[in-house]
């Protein structure tokens, strides 16, 4: 299918380029989706929910050959993308149906998740209790695994990207900055990733990084859950973000009422020289997880704290 992908004698009619069509046609699988309203819009892709034609709801993100023509970087970055999801199957990664195009348009179809990420569950609640934390944290860590496992490095973990399925599982999307690594040892020096996310050595260390990246951010996601905001985040410049990150400057605010177990894994998943950085087991093996951790978690979390008495 990649190969199809943007293939540079399609057709281009710039009266397209405003809104995909609401009847958009895979030609090679036959399939036919009816789009229908908008779901968000990230950096350059807009994503709709649209209907297949045996009534299955899925989200399609959609982008427009124009805007990828605008750096020659997009084209290959979009074609990493849907290479690298595609390989995934996992029950806490969003699943990649298909990709094809059109004249004007590159259109991703994916697994929906209706209810939105945990930016947004976050952003209301506010802050989350610790046995939610180990609820959402162990999708996390057991979808990471099965990444580092297919060698592939997501590099932009954080609550935008961790979607709600209907049943409240998380679903990691947006592998827009993955990367797959050719053999364990390779380093990647490509410095991506969101500011409040990235670890140390993606800024500092001119040797490269590879898979203990996503558990530094996992661990920033972590302490957002938590404490309601990222630990590096400033009023100031993204320069201001990088260097309390170089200077590893974060505190835990003493007004929170947050363990102390939480705070020592927050603080093993921020070390900052990646070598000393936990493992997945090594993680899963701490002491917060003896904690109790719900098997599963009403809608309603989304705007109330629940009760688990
Ligand atoms: P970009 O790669 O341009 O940042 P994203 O993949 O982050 O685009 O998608 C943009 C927004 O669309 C997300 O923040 C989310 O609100 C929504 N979205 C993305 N994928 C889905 C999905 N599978 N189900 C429901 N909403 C989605």
């Amino acid at each position: 299918m990649t190969d199809r992908i943007m293939n540079p004698t399609a057709t281009f009619h710039p009266r397209h380029t405003n809104e995909p069509p609401i009847q958009i046609k895979a030609r090679k699988t036959r399939q036919e989706y009816t789009r229908r309203g908008l779901l968000g819009e990230g950096g350059f892709a807009k994503c709709y929910a649209v209907v297949d034609l045996k009534g299955n709801l899925c989200a399609a993100k959609v982008v427009s050959k124009e805007s990828l023509s605008k750096s020659p970087k997009n084209k290959p970055k979009l074609l990493s993308e849907i290479k690298i999801h595609k390989l995934m199957e996992h029950p806490n990664i969003v699943r990649f149906h298909e990709a094809f195009e059109d004249d004007a348009f590159v259109y991703l179809i994916l697994e929906y998740c209706p209810n939105k990420t945990l930016l947004e569950m976050n952003k209301f609640r506010k802050r989350l209790t610790e046995p939610e934390v180990r609820y959402f944290l162990c999708q996390i860590l057991d979808a990471c695994r099965y990444m580092h496992r297919t060698c592939v490095i997501h590099r932009d973990l954080k609550l935008a990207n961790l979607l709600l399925s209907e049943d409240m599982k998380v679903k990691i999307g947006d592998f827009g900055l993955a990367t797959q690594l050719q053999d364990a040892s390779e380093r990647k020096k490509t410095i991506c990733g969101t500011p409040n996310y990235i670890a140390p050595e993606v800024l500092f260390d001119k040797t490269g990084h590879s898979y203990e990246v996503d558990i530094w951010s996992v661990g920033v996601i972590v302490y957002t859950l938590l404490f309601g905001k990222p630990p590096f985040q400033t009023k100031g410049s993204v320069e201001d973000i990088y260097r309390k990150i170089k200077e590893h400057k974060y505190d835990f605010p003493s007004n929170i009422n947050v363990s102390s177990e939480a705070k020592d894994l927050i603080n093993y998943m921020l070390t900052q020289q990646p070598e000393d950085r936990p493992t997945i087991d090594q993680v899963l093996n701490h002491p917060f997880f003896k904690g109790f951790t719900p098997t599963q978690l009403p809608t309603s979390a989304l705007r109330i704290k629940p009760d688990f008495e």
